[in-house]
């Protein structure tokens, strides 16, 4: 597991409208970026947790719903971010947002896969750009900018000489009545796309109740602890009306009572487990995972706990009677080959990594892991491997900085230095690092032959426009 990004940049909205207050920053040409070119780079700069396993899951939890959705074909990626408050929602047409807090919460994979159902159903229902050409309906930007919490000052500022005018206007514009029509408009959205779920699931041979009893539990959080209430109920408005609503429908499938299949409740039982291990206290790990329990995921919580807070060896047995229960669950020689690498053990991890590449049927991120640790042992001799690995995962996860910043290395090991400034160049860029990208692009187009593929990559790159989000791969 890898954290990346740099904290994203909060916006102080009213809570009620965060959702709405995304798509107008974009709409009002505010410092977002247009929404037609977010779905390029719509996870740049967000805090994202990257996980073989939990994105495997992730994925084996949203196709079938997605497929439901006719939306199959659209390549929607599930993105998850690391926030411990539970959240999940989607900004464009290719990209369902999860929160860590979220996943760590449920307690069945039945829930997620309903959080899915109902995000499903804002997608396929396209209510985004609905609403987008609901707020654009309002008209001027000084409505937008008040609903985005930006304020009139800023709308002034934005329109020049006629500054003071729009500003009035907004400032006298009945807000309360604009709010409640959006809301309005945002609550029917709601209700829709928890239709869309139920059928989703319905036709998935799914249950609903995961969904229903998680909306239930968050509504009541609305309810008996207004002290904190989670994201989720800002982007998703949840009133007890909805919640019985949504019962009703959900209460009428044949597949009420249906549980998860037991494989698949181990899977997130082992996720939930990974993801404390890797993001909480040892003592709160010990707290969830006493010793004295001796399931799976208790001892991979506990492996994991050990490798990142106290002594490898002491891991690397823990970790070692993992794969003697599941000796083909390539993410515990995963975990050990991370463990290996960490620990300033890179030759050792290359084996592992290598079975851990081979059981997951050559995921991207074990790859580039794998190509880490060949090149953290400064054999040139394993610097060509290398590349080949990385150009591989690099071609799948293009958008990856760590991908070709190990690339360049790799390139570097080998003595092809041309090739080392392309891909520092391309890691400099997938970090929206414009500046350095350019420089490092520049200097790359001195040593490739012009014209040749990679040399049109580097002049794509030295020609990208601040703020356009072009992608350059
Ligand atoms: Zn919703």
């Amino acid at each position: 597991m890898s954290l990346d990004g740099t904290p994203i940049r909060t916006r102080r909205t009213t809570p009620a409208i965060a959702l709405v207050a995304a798509i107008a920053t974009g709409l009002a040409g505010g410092p977002g970026v247009a929404p037609a070119r977010a779905q390029d780079s719509a996870t740049r700069g967000m805090p994202l947790i990257r996980d073989a396993e939990i994105e495997q899951l992730l994925r084996d939890y949203a196709a079938p719903v997605l497929r439901a959705a006719g939306l199959a074909k659209q390549n929607v990626r599930v993105v998850v971010l690391s926030d411990r408050s539970f959240n999940a929602f989607v900004m464009d047409g290719r990209h369902i947002f999860i929160n860590a807090g979220a996943l760590f919460d449920a307690k069945t994979p039945n829930e997620i896969i309903g959080v899915f159902a109902h995000e499903t159903g804002h997608l396929a229902g396209g209510h985004l750009q609905r609403l987008r050409e609901q707020l654009a309906s309002a008209q001027t930007a000084g409505i937008v900018a008040l609903l985005a919490g930006i304020g009139a000052a800023v709308a002034a500022s934005r329109a020049g000489a006629n500054a003071g005018d729009v500003g009035a206007a907004a400032i006298m514009a009945p807000q309360s009545a604009i709010m409640r029509s959006v809301l309005s408009y945002v609550r029917t959205q709601e209700d829709q796309a928890d239709h869309a779920g139920v059928k989703f699931l319905n036709a998935t041979g799914q249950s609903p109740k995961g969904m229903v009893e998680l909306f239930k539990r968050l509504s009541d959080q609305v309810l008996f602890n207004s002290r904190y209430i989670d994201p989720y109920m800002q982007t998703h408005p949840m009133p007890a009306d909805r919640v019985a609503a949504l019962e009703t429908i959900a209460k009428a499938s044949p597949y009420w009572d249906r549980k998860d299949p037991a494989e698949l409740q181990l899977r997130h039982d082992l996720m939930r487990a990974k993801l404390s291990g890797f993001l909480e206290r040892p003592d709160t790990v010990a707290r969830r995972y006493p010793a004295g329990d001796h399931s799976l995921p208790a001892r991979y919580a506990r492996a994991i706990s050990t490798y990142r807070h106290s002594d490898l060896r002491q891991a690397l047995v823990q970790i070692d009677s993992l794969i003697q229960t599941q000796p083909n669950n390539p993410y515990f020689y995963e975990l050990k080959g991370q463990a290996l690498l960490e620990g300033g053990h890179p030759a050792e991890a290359i084996s592992p990594l290598r079975q851990a590449a081979q059981l997951s049927h050559s995921n991207p991120l074990i790859e580039i892991m794998l190509a880490q640790a060949l090149n953290a042992t400064n054999n040139p001799k394993l610097a060509e491997e290398a590349v080949g690995l990385l150009r591989t995962a690099i071609s799948r996860e293009p958008e990856a900085p760590e991908a070709y910043a190990q690339l360049a290395m790799a390139y570097g090991r080998k003595g092809d230095l041309a090739n080392a400034d392309l891909a520092s160049a391309q890691a400099a860029f997938a970090r929206g690092d414009l500046k350095t990208a350019r420089q490092l692009a520049t200097r790359a187009k001195t040593r490739l032959p012009i014209g040749s593929p990679a040399w049109v990559r580097a002049d794509d790159i030295v020609n990208v426009k601040p703020n356009t989000n072009a992608n350059a791969q």
